[in-house]
């Protein structure tokens, strides 16, 4: 039975609940007064349920699709305004003990080179990110309770937080590792770490165990519970996911409202954030192999539909995606994105050679993490590296309330503009500097409360003269 408010994967995760809303939005989908109806209640900006979200995903009436567009657009800015956030993936080993069929680090593939960053190769490899101007990453690794142990994954936070090249520094470090125990997601939240990310890849429990054969993996509820355990262990921000391409995204659509909705019920607070990757090529991996791929339109779709159910959570892209694809994405609803990104094991340190064989998935956008800067802010966006919520204890409830009530102008608009103008001081290429000046001068009227303006302006005049790390 469907219960949002169980701890057991299946009941609020329910196939039949699943395969009753794609039934309901099949019959409804061309039905005017239930759309009109959804509509209305979209534009009121709270959000929609799965049922309403699934009606609209399944409809294909253009007018209604362009009026999709045009509010997830108009509810993007309004609760994220025009500020992208930037981070970049650290790949830590790719040495794994599971199966998945669709991960070039599954166990059974024999020729790719397996790697583990040692605390020096760390050091390097953050080196090189906090030379590209990066502050915020999220570390990756494959499953292997011998190779990669919590203990090893703690040792690298630490590490990671300690290098200060320059004028750098990583101030933020989420992390993408399996689903674990209380216990290790509580080691993880002492150690300081941002969101906790994990992908649920689908949805489905049949197509999971079939894609997950071998391995910890391929245990479908353990999976699905790890975000209850990550929060009883003390993490307060959550970051879901669906691999697009394994099974139908219908299905997955559903299933990850459904997912969001439990994390409401039970916790008060929904994903902090939410990624929509799509299955890509990879050593020993044809994408052609997986029949669920969707096509661009229906990807954007997808995007745009999440961002109007759940308006507060923040959306990632990462570089799996190409430049056109990423840029209707960022209209439609996403508020992070990946640059200058490597999917190897010691991908960053150029003074290795790269590896491409030890790739985690082709990465489609291949510009530096400068080139993504100054497209954004041609664009008219605001690159932000800031990691000041977290840093002053906005997490989980505490931000979801700032960002539902409106503060983020007065304090995420400032907080962009102080970490951009330090990227421009200490990383920037002249003509990226010279774009982005302007865009800050024009963005610092966007500051509605006085005081916040004046303090804004008088903290980029001290980092203009060497001074660094303000934060609201
Ligand atoms: N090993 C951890 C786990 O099992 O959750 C960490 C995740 S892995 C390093 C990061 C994510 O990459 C996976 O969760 C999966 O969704 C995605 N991924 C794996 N193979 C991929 C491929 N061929 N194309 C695109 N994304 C892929």
């Amino acid at each position: 039975m469907y219960q949002p408010k169980s701890l057991h994967a299946e009941e609020f995760i329910n196939h039949v609940e699943i395969m009753d809303t794609l039934e309901y939005a099949q019959k409804n989908k061309e039905n005017v007064s239930i759309l009109s109806e959804i509509l209305a209640k979209a534009e009121q900006k709270k959000g929609l349920n799965h049922r309403e979200a699934a009606v609209l995903l399944l409809c294909k009436d253009k007018s209604i699709n362009q009026k999709i567009k045009q509010l997830a657009h108009q509810i993007k800015l309004d609760y994220y305004g025009n500020r992208i956030v930037i981070f970049a993936p650290l790949y830590l080993s790719n040495y794994c003990v599971n199966g998945c069929t669709y991960c070039p680090y599954h166990i059974k593939n024999k020729h790719i080179t397996r790697k583990k960053l040692s605390q020096a190769d760390i050091v390097r490899e953050v080196t090189a990110l906090q030379d590209m101007g990066h502050k915020r990453l999220a570390i990756e690794a494959g499953e292997d309770p011998v190779h990669n142990p919590i203990e090893y994954i703690l040792e690298c936070i630490d590490t990671i937080y300690h290098i200060h090249h320059k004028n750098g520094a990583i101030r933020r470090v989420n992390v993408n590792i399996a689903a674990t125990t209380e216990e290790e997601y509580h080691m993880l939240k002492e150690a300081g770490i941002g969101t906790y990310i994990l992908f649920q890849e689908t949805y489905h429990k049949e197509s999971y165990e079939k894609l997950h054969p071998i391995g910890p993996k391929h245990n479908y509820d353990y999976h699905t519970e790890a975000m209850d355990r990550a929060m009883a262990g003390g993490i307060d921000d959550v970051g879901l996911g669906v691999l697009f391409g394994l099974e139908s995204y219908p299905y997955e659509f559903v299933g990850l409202l459904l997912h969001a909705e439990h994390l409401e019920a039970i916790h008060g607070i929904g994903p902090h954030t939410i990624s929509v990757p799509r299955v890509k090529r990879a050593d020993d991996i044809d994408p052609n192999n997986f029949d669920n791929s969707i096509p661009d339109e229906i990807f954007a779709k997808i995007i745009a539909l999440i961002r109007i159910a759940i308006p507060y959570t923040g959306m990632i892209i990462s570089t799996r995606e190409n430049k056109a694809v990423r840029e209707q994405a960022l209209s439609l609803g996403i508020s992070q994105i990946s640059g200058g990104s490597r999917t190897s094991v010691g991908g960053y340190d150029i003074s290795e050679l790269e590896d491409e064989n030890s790739e985690q998935f082709d990465v489609s956008d291949r510009r530096s993490l400068d080139e993504i800067i100054y497209w954004l802010i041609e664009l008219g966006y605001v690159p932000s590296f800031c990691t000041a919520c977290y840093r002053t204890g906005r997490t989980g409830d505490r931000f979801m309330a700032f960002c539902k009530s409106g503060q983020i102008l007065n304090y995420c608009h400032p907080n962009a503009l102080i970490t951009l103008k330090e990227y421009l001081q200490d990383y920037a290429a002249p003509k990226t500097k010279k774009i982005g000046e302007t865009l800050i001068q024009k963005e610092l009227r966007q500051i509605p409360d006085a005081q916040k303006r004046l303090q804004t302006e008088e903290y980029l005049k001290k980092i203009a003269n060497g001074a660094r790390d303000f934060r609201f």
